[in-house]
């Protein structure tokens, strides 16, 4: 017997918010991210359009109310703006927020069907505004068309949010005038700790930096004044007085962040996994895939609610660590 109950954890915490990665592939190559040889899935592996949808209303029957559509790069996906367009039918049908992250290299094509298609805020991942640094760390010159993507997102009246991952002797020097840059164009921005996700060239070791450091640093020049607003995510935040911008901080290393968790995540080829940092997952593509679909993914969901872990276990403590999970970010998202 299957339930069409909100769902609840065996740690009670109430899951409302899908992470949903819609393809592996990404016009970039982030060091950190992945490999530049990546290899990515045969594109049959991959949830079709029409199974991405029908599994995205079988979450928000079970009471997910906000989905971030991730990847790999998700505008690199041909027909994702049909996919934005589905779901954005469903805002005040069940479904509060249609959020997306990018890379922001296809926003000035993007920007304004997304939002009229019902998106009203994206999260841009931006390490740098040097574009050579964009170019060794992303692996590809794209920083004129990721600025262009990121003003265009402005021009049609989306939230920005800019996700910064700090990179020790990367863009550590930079993170400062990166902040007043955001907070100048009225972005809220978030940095993030480099997380030891699948094999990449690079000891991630080396350029791990830990934001407990970083914002030591910020507040020998700058006023940060603890902020009590929550995105419903992990990042913590404060007010920086001189730019008059709210500053976030998402620190999985330093500070566990688990107890709140309210999220899912699911793979292109439809894997969901109950925790970004463990393996735990439920083969939602052979619940879509099978005679009664909605039945077995219900039944699937339920499993994932059984599963999901108290916390994740990540660690960089030492060189030449392993990963603590063999699978990339650009598979489940960020
Ligand atoms: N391609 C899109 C983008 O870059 O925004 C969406 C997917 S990307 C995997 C999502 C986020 O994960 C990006 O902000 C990226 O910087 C971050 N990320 C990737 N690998 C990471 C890692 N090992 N540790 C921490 N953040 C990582
Ligand atoms: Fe691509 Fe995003 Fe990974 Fe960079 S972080 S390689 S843009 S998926």
């Amino acid at each position: 017997m299957t339930s069409n109950a909100p769902l609840v954890d065996q740690f009670q915490r109430r899951i409302s918010y899908l992470r949903l990665s819609v393809t592996d592939r990404c016009d970039l190559r982030c060091a950190y991210c992945m490999p530049e040889r990546q290899t990515f899935l045969p594109r049959a592996e991959v949830l079709s359009l029409e199974e991405l949808h029908d599994m995205a209303l079988g979450f928000i029957a079970r009471g997910i109310t906000k989905i971030r559509l991730t990847g790999g790069e998700p505008l690199v996906r041909r027909d994702m703006i049909e996919l934005v367009q589905a779901l954005g039918r469903k805002i005040g049908d069940g479904l509060e927020e249609l959020t997306m992250t990018t890379n922001a290299t296809r926003l000035a094509e993007f920007a304004e069907p997304i939002r009229e298609a019902g998106v009203k805020r994206v999260n841009i991942s931006l390490d740098t505004l040097d574009r050579d640094t964009f170019a060794k760390l992303a692996r590809r010159d794209s920083l004129p068309q990721v600025l262009e993507g990121i003003a265009a997102a402005r021009a049609a009246g989306l939230k920005v949010k800019i996700n910064t991952v700090a990179l020790k002797g990367i863009n550590e020097a930079e993170i400062p005038e990166l902040i007043a840059w955001a907070h100048s164009q009225q972005f809220e921005m978030t940095l993030i700790e480099v997380m030891p996700l699948g094999e990449v060239e690079e000891d991630r070791f080396d350029h791990y930096l830990p934001l407990s450091a970083m914002r030591e640093r910020l507040e020998q020049s700058w006023t940060l004044t603890a902020d009590d607003h929550r995105s419903g995510g992990p990042a913590r935040y404060v007010t920086v007085a001189e730019t008059g911008g709210r500053l976030g901080f998402i620190t999985p290393l330093t500070n566990n962040f688990c107890d709140g968790c309210n999220r899912v995540r699911v793979t292109a080829t439809g894997q969901l996994y109950a925790c970004l940092g463990g393996n735990e997952q439920v083969d939602l593509r052979a619940a879509l895939r099978s005679d009664n679909p909605g039945d077995a993914l219900n039944a699937a969901l339920d499993v994932a609610m059984k599963i999901k872990p108290e916390r994740h276990h990540f660690v960089i403590d030492k060189p030449g660590s392993a990963p603590a999970l063999a699978r990339h970010m650009s598979m489940t998202g960020g």
